[in-house]
């Protein structure tokens, strides 16, 4: 266990999540991971994951829902300085959405519980993308 632990530091170099997690993530997800790396090579946008899977622990100080600590989230920074702008923001947000519509995480709407694998927000750690596949 503690080696897991050790592997949720971010790379200082990089700024971008360890590598070493792959392993703990849902399949699901590390789709999405792979797709997405290719869809921002392909525009020379540099994809810097900030956080995969969490421990309980480091989940409660962000205060997120469990997506992290089950291994079926990933955050990908939006920040400009990476190649981000609001015109490929868009795209990517319109292109993940349909790859990914049938293996999305669930969320309520209206009443209803509806498939929603891509989340922009700005959680207070910059502008991200929270990408989530169901379980
Ligand atoms: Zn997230």
């Amino acid at each position: 266990m503690n080696d897991l632990v050790a592997n949720f530091e971010l790379d200082k170099e990089s700024g971008s999540v360890s590598l070493s997690m792959l392993p703990f993530m849902h399949t699901g997800v590390v789709l999405m991971i792979a797709w997405t790396n290719a869809w921002c090579d392909q525009r020379g946008i540099k994809p810097v994951w900030t956080s995969w899977i969490r421990t309980e622990m480091q989940n409660a100080r962000l205060n997120g829902t469990k997506v992290h600590v089950e291994g079926r989230g990933a955050d990908l920074s939006l920040k400009f300085q990476y190649g981000w702008n609001e015109f490929y923001v868009n795209e990517f947000e319109a292109d993940f959405n349909a790859e990914f519509e049938e293996i999305g995480a669930f969320a309520w709407k209206d009443d209803e519980l509806v498939s929603r694998p891509l989340v922009l927000h700005d959680s207070g750690h910059g502008y991200h993308a929270h990408l989530q596949s169901r379980p």
